[in-house]
Formats: C-alpha cells, structure tokens, sequence
C-alpha cells in the first residue's frame, strides 16, 4: 500500500479573513453557539444577511419545502417559482423604484454579481439607448465605497487592502466624495451613463448622507439622463426601517440592487428591480447565471417579501433603532465613544484610540472584549464597529448587548474590572 502522503502543518484555509476567536455550531433567532455551548447575540447578523434571524420559522418552511420538490433547473427552462418570484418583486419594491410596477427584475446570487449586472444593464442602455459611443460610457461612484469584491469592484474601492495588487482595473468609473451632490454633478457628462452609490454605505462604518443627498442625486440623474443605482445590498430590505433606504429620504432610484437579506440568510439570493426601459437591453445571451433564479432561492425570496411587505419588521427596526440611538448618544456623552451613526436598526460606533493603548486597532480590542462578554460584532474600516443585529431582537436583548457595550467600554478604559463572562439568557 502507498504511504499516505504527508499533510502539511498548518490550516488549509487560505488567509483572507482574520476570524473572531469563536467557532460557531448552531443558532436560533438572534443567538448563535459556540463548540463549548456559550451563548452570543449575533450583533453582526451576517453583515445584515439574517434581517430575520438565524433559522426563522417561515424561511426555514419555505426552503424545505422547496428542496423536496425541485431546486435547480438552470434558466435553459423555466420553472414555477421563477415568474411569480419576479412579480413579487416587482409588485413589493418595484414601486420604490422610479420603475414602479412595470419593473423588472433580474435574479442573481451575490451582492457583488447584482451589481455587476447593473453596471452591465446601465452601460448597454448607455449605447443602445442614450447614444453613448462605444466604449465610452462612465460610471460615477462613491469615495468609501463598497460593492462587492470581483476586479471591477475592488477597482472602485479606495480602500488599499480592497484594492491593491489586484489590478489592472477595469476604466469607465469616476469617483466623487460620498454625500457632495455638488461633485457628483460636476463628474457627470454626455457619456455618464449612471450614478452607483450605497444609500447609506455599510462596510465603510455606517455613513449617512446629508439628508439632501439622495434628492439631489435624483435631479441630478434626471436632469442629465443618467440611471440612478442604489447599492442596498446591505441597506436594503428593512435594516433601516424601510425595505428601501432611499426611503429615508423619499427618493427612488431607477434600479436597486438587492442581495444579503434576500436569501433569508439561508442562500446566498440577489436581484437588480427597477426600470424596464433599462433593464429591457439585457435580451437573451447577453448576461446570464446558472444559479441566478434558482426554485430554492425564489422559494426564499418569495418568504423574504412575504414578512416584509407586512412592514412590522420595518417599523421595528425604525423604534428599536431609535432606542438604540438613544443609548449610543449617552454613551458618546459620557466620553465612552467618539462618534456614531444609525439608521434604523444599524448603527457605526466609533471607538477612542487612546481607550486601548498598545494596540492599532481599537475596535478590534473592542469587538473581542465583547465576543468575551458574549456579544458578536465586528469591526469595519477605521476605529468602527458596526451593529446590525436582527430586526427580530427583542427590546431586552438590546438592552442588554448596549450594557454589555458599556461594561466593555469601561473595561478596555480601565475603569471596570474585566467581569467573567455573563452568560446571556437565551432564548430558544
Ligand atoms: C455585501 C455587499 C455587496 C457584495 O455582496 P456579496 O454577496 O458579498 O457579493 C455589495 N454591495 C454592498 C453595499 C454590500 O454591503
């Protein structure tokens, strides 16, 4: 018999992500377990992928339910779920858009795959439609922007880690500082073909937007015909209390990009909805998915919009998010934070570097010392963490992480004796 051939030492995991000492096991609704059986509220809820929770009920029903019946045709046929899923879609969100009902929809996997095929959809339009020349079309962005990690994404990106060494980058976009309507204005020109911007931009800390942003951005677009792309990928589908941000500040983009939340946290389900006239251009051959569409991932989304259009998980997310604006507000006055920014249930906490000496990444201290304290979060860009727990958290477990953000605070301060750590009363 051969020998067995030596293994070598060390993971075999390639070392893109630096993971949170925790290994998880399972999960029910806001808590998940670790391998020894200790309890966290999931603060971090798949980046705003389980709006709803881990496991909930209706999504957990609507995939079984699926996966004993058909969960992959490939769009060579069709199947039962693909039409309705897409008139759902287009009867939920669709209005929300400057597409309203007429909308259409293209079904995807990933965030980053939904935005691609808007940036496709909104350059073919450019040429087919707007007149744009060939090759010619240009895309204006965002500064701090986050869309996804294909080439032509992580080009956009003016975050180094995001972005270097992994070039040459595709040409055609034009980067304005995020929240200056003024500047977005001055970079567009004949051969603008849209605007793509996160309503509010998740990964780069939660940053809202002066609330004229997205209004102006609005005239703009129509004023120099222009297709306006949200990215709600993360923002969207009830995190800041509306199933659209732009909600906030009653605009609608002619597309917006779905993703995350839209798979239940069970798939990984994105789509592009908006306007027929743009998303008409993508006529058979011209784009395309193998999984995009799937009867799983439609039988999912179909639940996703199910417990949205009812609007509680909005309204919660709008009175819970305010609570908890409340709460990051006493603790930024008492000196415990920096800064911070909410939008509904979401929220960028900015931690005091000089709160944890010695180290460079004070949030990182800080979302250990809370994973200790049984709280998962993680940190973003700069000195932020980021909370985004599910929209299903009940008032109590929010008081309770918030205490439990303010022991940690006072701990990494020195003003508080590292406490063992407090077992959080799940709930099963
Ligand atoms: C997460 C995210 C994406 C990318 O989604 P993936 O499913 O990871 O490809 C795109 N845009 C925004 C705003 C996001 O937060």
């Amino acid at each position: 018999m051969a020998e067995p051939r030596h293994t070598v030492d060390g993971p075999a995991l390639a070392p893109n992500y630096a993971p949170l000492p925790v290994t998880v096991s399972r999960a029910q609704g806001v808590y998940v377990w670790d391998t020894d059986g200790d309890a966290y509220l999931d603060f971090l809820a798949g980046y705003s992928a389980l709006n709803f929770g881990h496991l909930h009920q209706a999504l957990v029903s609507a995939a079984i339910g699926q996966l004993k019946h058909l969960t992959l045709t490939s769009r060579a046929v069709g199947h039962e779920l693909l039409e309705p899923f897409a008139r759902r879609m287009a009867d939920v969100v669709g209005p929300l858009t400057s597409g309203d009902r007429e909308s259409l929809v293209v079904p995807m996997n990933t965030g980053a795959e939904a935005v691609e095929t808007a940036i496709k959809a909104v350059r073919k339009w450019g040429y087919d439609v707007k007149g744009v020349p060939e090759d010619q079309a240009n895309i204006v962005v965002a500064s701090g922007n986050f869309h996804g990690r294909t080439t032509t994404l992580s080009g956009l990106s003016g975050n180094p880690s995001a972005r270097d060494g992994f070039g040459p980058f595709a040409p055609g976009f034009r980067t304005a500082p995020f929240g200056d309507a003024e500047a977005v204005g001055a970079a567009i020109d004949e051969a603008t073909v849209a605007v793509l911007m996160e309503p509010v931009q998740g990964e780069a800390g939660v940053i809202v937007p002066p609330d004229d942003f997205w209004p102006r951005l609005r005239e703009l677009a129509d004023e120099n015909d222009v297709v306006l792309v949200a990215d709600e990928v993360q923002s969207g589908l009830g995190r800041t209390g509306h199933i659209l941000a732009c909600e906030l500040w009653d605009t609608k983009p002619d597309l917006a990009v779905l993703g995350k939340a839209l798979g239940g946290g069970i798939v990984p389900a994105s789509a592009v909805v908006g306007r027929r006239d743009v998303l008409e251009v993508l006529t058979p051959g011209t784009h395309g998915s193998t999984f995009g569409g799937n009867p799983l991932a439609c039988a999912i989304g179909i639940a996703v919009l199910d417990l949205l259009e009812p609007g509680q998980y909005q309204a919660r997310a709008a009175q819970l998010g305010e609570e908890l604006r409340d709460h990051l507000r006493r603790l930024t006055d008492e000196g415990l934070l920096t800064g911070f920014r909410t939008a509904g249930l979401w929220a960028g906490i900015d931690v005091d570097p000089s709160l944890v000496p010695g180290r460079d990444d004070p949030a990182r201290a800080l979302a250990e010392e809370l994973l200790e304290r049984g709280v998962l979060t993680q940190e973003t860009q700069g000195n932020t963490i980021r909370l985004s727990p599910p929209l299903s958290i009940a008032r109590p477990e929010l008081d309770h992480a918030i205490e439990i953000l303010e022991l940690s605070l006072r701990s990494l301060r020195g003003t508080t004796p590292p406490a063992p750590r407090q077992q959080p009363a799940a709930r099963t």
